[in-house]
């Protein structure tokens, strides 16, 4: 099989970067990753993944590299420190997915200088938690050439079943920002018309259902609330720092275009505010706690907001 003679390099093994190497292994790739975390490379090896595994190593031995990072600025200090070592393979193509929820201007410029030196870089951000990432049906948006798309496409489809080749480089960062604004957006409007059905005294379950199957739903009141947020569960594994840097570098993006979004820029100072009560490491389905709010203006001292 073509499969098994790949192999792919997976970089962050975080919530969603171990799912994807694991999911990569069971799928008969050759999989080496690393992480700045022992622990997280512990967690792979049982799935079959090598790690850790030296960066140099990791760039020169791999036909594809996936990237998993928390910033733009970690994935551009991966690419630029082993920039030299990636000129010096002009002979086989390197095509790094970067997978991290990043900035458009600086996957543009990555983009530009790897293909420069005879390599692709695609954005490729995903949505579908980390339970997607571990069953390889995530959603992929993303930006980049239709000829690296074209090379990537056997390590894309065994990562996701939703696969968006959006426009070039940038494009699948621009989706994945509008996107996640939808996201903090929902979570808010979910939480709030839960709130004001409880105080007009209809239950929030109640609500929830007649929401669902009417034209209220999201993919937030469908998934998210059962399974996170009415349960109190608040384990969805996507931190509350992440989900604040997705809505911050929207509404950076939005000033950067000129785009008047007022809706979204009360969604972004929420967000932003949050900030008081919910730590960075807490989950982001804290945000739609409703349970222990009461209806008036006046909160009763909740922690879950
Ligand atoms: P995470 O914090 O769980 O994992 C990130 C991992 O990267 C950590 O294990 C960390 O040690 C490692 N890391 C950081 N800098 C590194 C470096 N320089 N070299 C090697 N490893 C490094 O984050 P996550 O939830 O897995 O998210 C990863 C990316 O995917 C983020 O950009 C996030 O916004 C995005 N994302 C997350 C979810 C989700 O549900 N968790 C969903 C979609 C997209």
């Amino acid at each position: 099989m073509e499969n098994e003679r790949k192999t792919v390099g997976v970089v962050g093994l975080g919530s969603m970067g171990l799912g994807m190497a694991q999911t990569l292994a069971g799928k008969g790739f050759r999989v080496v990753g690393f992480d700045l975390s022992a622990e997280r490379c512990a967690a792979a090896t049982p799935f079959n993944v090598e790690a850790p595994v030296d960066l140099v190593k990791l760039f020169s031995a791999s036909d594809f590299v996936v990237f998993s990072l928390p910033t733009a600025r970690d994935v551009a200090g991966l690419v630029n420190d082993h920039f030299v070592e990636l000129s010096g393979r002009p002979d086989r193509r390197l095509i790094i997915i970067d997978t991290s929820t990043s900035e458009p201007d600086v996957s543009r410029e990555l983009a530009k200088k790897l293909i420069a030196v005879g390599h692709g870089f695609l954005d490729a951000p995903v949505s579908g938690g980390p339970g997607g990432a571990a069953s390889g049906n995530l959603a992929m948006m993303i930006g980049g050439s239709d000829e690296d798309v074209a090379l990537a496409r056997p390590v894309i489809e065994a990562m996701a079943s939703k696969i968006l080749h959006v426009g070039p480089s940038g494009a699948g960062n621009v989706a994945k920002l509008v996107n996640n604004l939808l996201v903090a957006a929902h979570m808010v409007t979910t939480s709030e018309g839960l709130k004001l059905a409880a105080a007009a005294g209809v239950s929030a379950e109640a609500a929830l259902r007649v929401i669902n199957a009417a034209t209220g739903r999201s993919a937030i009141s469908e998934v998210h609330f059962p399974t996170w947020i009415m349960s109190e569960r608040f384990d969805s594994g996507f931190s509350m720092g992440l989900m604040r840097k997705d809505v911050r570098l929207a509404r950076e993006l939005s000033d950067r275009v000129g785009a008047k979004l007022p809706l979204s820029e009360v969604v972004g100072q929420l967000w932003a505010a949050s900030a008081d009560r919910l730590s960075n490491s807490d989950d982001f389905t804290q945000m739609g706690a409703f349970k222990s709010v009461a209806p008036t203006p006046d909160k009763k001292g909740s922690s879950n907001g």
